[in-house]
């Protein structure tokens, strides 16, 4: 058995020993004094209503039956206060419904036990301090009021710190729910006061004059903070938009997006769908699982299936509060504790692209203005994505030859410099380039034609890739001219890798269809390579130089000398 179902078992045997036997005794032994039927249920009737209208200070509510509970007590007594107590946490365990995982039963034990034991242990205070009941002395309701109320409060900490520290909940004693329980004490109990003296002179209707404004008060400050959350996820959804769009790697996007959505709504789990247009699925491409970025291997889904799909079909977000309303839903992969989900189309240009789908550990987690928010946030992303794109694109083209997809001279020129200041720092020992010139190219073109030249250059920048790999960088630096630059390659190590690489092209026959011929048949030609091998620091710690030293080594050593070979730099 887990810990967590342990405790629910440890609480519930405490709960049965305790409280029923409890209660009875309470009952006979501290009947309430001067009973008085028709009021108490008015006082049972506001208490219930102050459990709907809680103040709600920054999304933690500050429950406030406690002003009916003290007042009660103070005119009843113990049994009455227990009564009411006991009676207001089925409601307000349903108030609370979204703000925890626990099933309510469980809850419903504990609840019931912690109230027992603060009704009874603060009262027993009261009590055995001389606290009188039904007094409409200022002092005794005063002194020992507040004393009782204090006292329930410190219970109430004590208890609630306990049960978490034995959940292995790491709390402290002064947190910002503690203070302000606290606060509420100093808040709740002139209320409580007024509202005893008011019955006691005027009666039953007193729960109406003060329970109104009360209520009211209650009513609008709900309001206000609803306002506050909405504006303040707006203003996060603006700068998550900023964020985006200054966002230029498709990968930063999606991350960016992935875990400040998340974190905006507070959640564990996030899903981005892609509409794949070829096979007509929606595919899962990005997962984010309480704080980790994960790729997950699950079968895509077809249009209306799953909640994905069903999104996808609608074009239109949906919003669901609870397991129950989505259960039969589901065809494909979610999490086992998620309950609220919410999901909406991805689109760019009044076109769905994909989905985005989050979800919660929590019941009723989700709220109807946040589709609205999330429906925005959508919009940004798919724009950064597409932005994202596009810079993307732009700088590979720059930086790419546009025949053979090598490096261009452009990024080469920027790579060597980059690498020889490596080399300057100490970061690198030597840094070698490789210079190749296709022998005689002039006259393959003029005897294949200009096309199959153009062939042949596709073809061997392919067997170069395959040679190089990620040993240095490939780039196709001019016509028929190709580099290769190694960081930490000296230069007999370079000279090897040349003279490999010349040996495979000598060897390799590219396979072109004659543009000149009039049936274009298929022909094989055999090139060769001039190459040109120069070594930094050892020949020049000069960017420049290790160009130049390269072409010479490759002009002199290896073109003069008869082509079709590999020579180094000579100084
Ligand atoms: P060698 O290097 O052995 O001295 O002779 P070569 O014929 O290769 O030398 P040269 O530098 O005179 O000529 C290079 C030729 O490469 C000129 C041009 O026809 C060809 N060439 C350069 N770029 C391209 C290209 O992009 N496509 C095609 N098809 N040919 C190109
Ligand atoms: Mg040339
Ligand atoms: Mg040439």
């Amino acid at each position: 058995m887990d810990a967590l179902k342990k405790n629910h078992l440890t609480v519930f045997v405490l709960w049965l020993l305790i409280v029923p036997a409890g209660m009875t005794y309470v009952l006979i032994n501290y009947p309430p004094v001067n009973p008085d039927w028709l009021t108490m249920i008015a006082f049972l009737g506001l208490a219930l209503v102050t459990v709907y209208f809680p103040l709600n200070l920054n999304g933690s509510y500050l429950s406030l039956e406690q002003w009916v509970g003290v007042a009660v007590f103070l005119k009843y007594g113990l049994s009455a206060e227990l009564l009411i107590s006991q009676l207001i946490i089925l409601p307000l365990l349903f108030r609370s419904r979204n703000s925890s995982s626990t099933p309510l039963i469980n809850r419903y034990f504990f609840n019931s036990l912690m109230f027992f034991i603060l009704s009874i242990a603060s009262g027993y205070v009261f009590i055995i301090l001389g606290g009188q009941f039904g007094s409409l002395d200022l002092y005794n309701l005063l002194f020992f009021g507040f004393i009782y109320q204090l006292t329930s409060t410190i219970f109430n900490q004590v208890i609630l710190n306990f049960y978490l520290r034995s959940l292995g909940h790491k709390v402290s004693m002064l947190s910002v729910e503690t203070v302000w329980d606290y606060l509420a004490v100093v808040f709740i109990f002139p209320f409580s006061i007024t509202l005893y003296l008011l019955e006691a002179y005027v009666g039953v209707i007193s729960l109406l004059i003060m329970g109104v404004p009360f209520v009211v008060v209650a009513y609008l400050l709900q309001k206000y903070n609803n306002t506050e959350r909405i504006n303040a996820n707006l203003r996060t959804a603006s700068k998550i938009g900023h964020q985006l769009a200054d966002r230029l790697t498709s990968e930063e996007v999606f991350r960016l997006f992935l875990t400040r959505v998340v974190e905006m709504l507070n959640n564990d789990y996030a899903y981005i769908l892609d509409i794949r247009k070829d096979s007509n699925k929606l595919v899962l491409i990005r997962s984010y699982e309480k704080g980790e970025l994960l790729t997950l291997d699950v079968p895509p889904l077809a249009m209306g299936e799953g909640i994905g799909g069903l999104v996808w079909k609608e074009n239109k977000p949906v919003i669901f509060k609870r397991k129950e309303e989505w259960e039969g839903i589901v065809s494909g992969y979610i999490p086992e504790n998620v309950q609220s989900i919410i999901a909406a189309p991805i689109s760019r240009n009044q076109e769905i692209e994909g989905v985005l789908l989050i979800a919660s550990e929590k019941r009723f987690a989700f709220e109807e203005y946040q589709l609205k928010i999330i429906d925005l946030l959508c919009s940004y992303f798919a724009v950064s994505l597409e932005k994202a794109k596009y810079v993307q694109d732009a700088i590979s083209k720059s930086e790419r030859c546009g025949l053979t997809k090598l490096y261009n001279y452009r990024y080469l020129d920027d790579k060597i410099e980059q690498e020889m200041s490596r080399l300057m720092d100490g970061q690198l020992r030597q840094l070698s380039l490789i210079m190749m010139d296709i022998d005689r190219f002039k006259m393959v073109n003029d005897t294949y034609g200009h096309q199959s030249g153009n062939d042949i250059l596709v073809g061997l920048a392919r067997l170069l890739e395959q040679e190089v790999g990620n040993l240095g960088t490939l780039a196709r630096y001019g016509g028929e001219e190709f580099v290769v630059l190694l960081p930490d390659y000296s230069k007999g190590e370079a000279l090897k890798l040349a003279e490999t690489i010349r040996q495979i092209v000598e060897n390799h026959p590219f396979r072109i269809q004659s543009d000149l011929s009039n049936e274009r048949e298929t022909q094989d030609v055999q090139i060769t390579l001039s190459i040109g091998v120069s070594t930094a620091p050892e020949d020049s710690d000069e960017a420049m130089a290790l160009i130049r030293n390269a072409d010479r080594a490759l002009y002199i050593g290896a073109k003069r000398e008869g082509r079709n070979r590999v020579a180094e730099y000579v100084k």
